[in-house]
């Protein structure tokens, strides 16, 4: 069993999506271990994207990640990180495989609909960031 993180990013939340995206996750063998919903500020953007703080897109990134509600879940499951990654398709709507998220429910290579965590490190790293042991059922 493997843990990731998960976000349903504003543009999914806005748009009414939560149902449809968890129903695919879980149809894809993952089970929610945790979630809350909150407003990321912009120093919480910032602090979790910081890996593409040198990248063009990063300010537009944290102004679209920052403008409405997001989703965070724990997904726990065999394989669960590259499991989700499957699921999410490409970062790009155009290039995600058809019937993933990404292809379903993102609108442009920004606007994806979803985060997934990429390696068990990074999907530690984050988890930390928004769950504590005790959230985790
Ligand atoms: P992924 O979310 O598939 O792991 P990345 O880690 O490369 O993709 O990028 C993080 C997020 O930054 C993407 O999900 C997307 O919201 C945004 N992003 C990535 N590439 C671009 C780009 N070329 N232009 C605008 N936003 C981008
Ligand atoms: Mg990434």
């Amino acid at each position: 069993m493997q843990r990731t993180l998960s976000i349903i990013k504003p543009d999914a939340y806005g748009a009414g999506r939560i149902g449809a995206i968890i129903a695919l996750l879980e149809k894809g063998g993952l089970r929610v271990r945790a979630a809350r919903t909150l407003r990321l500020t912009a120093e919480q953007a910032r602090a979790f994207y910081a890996v593409h703080s040198e990248r063009p897109f990063f300010e537009s990134l944290v102004a679209f990640m920052t403008s409405g509600p997001v989703m965070v879940t724990v997904l726990e499951g065999e394989d669960a990180i590259q499991r989700n990654r499957q699921i999410m398709g490409a970062t790009d709507p155009a290039k995600a495989e058809e019937g993933t998220i990404r292809a379903q429910y993102g609108t442009n290579v920004q606007n994806n609909a979803v985060h997934g965590s990429d390696a068990t490190d990074t999907a530690l790293g984050e988890i930390a960031f928004f769950f504590c042991e005790s959230d985790l059922v």
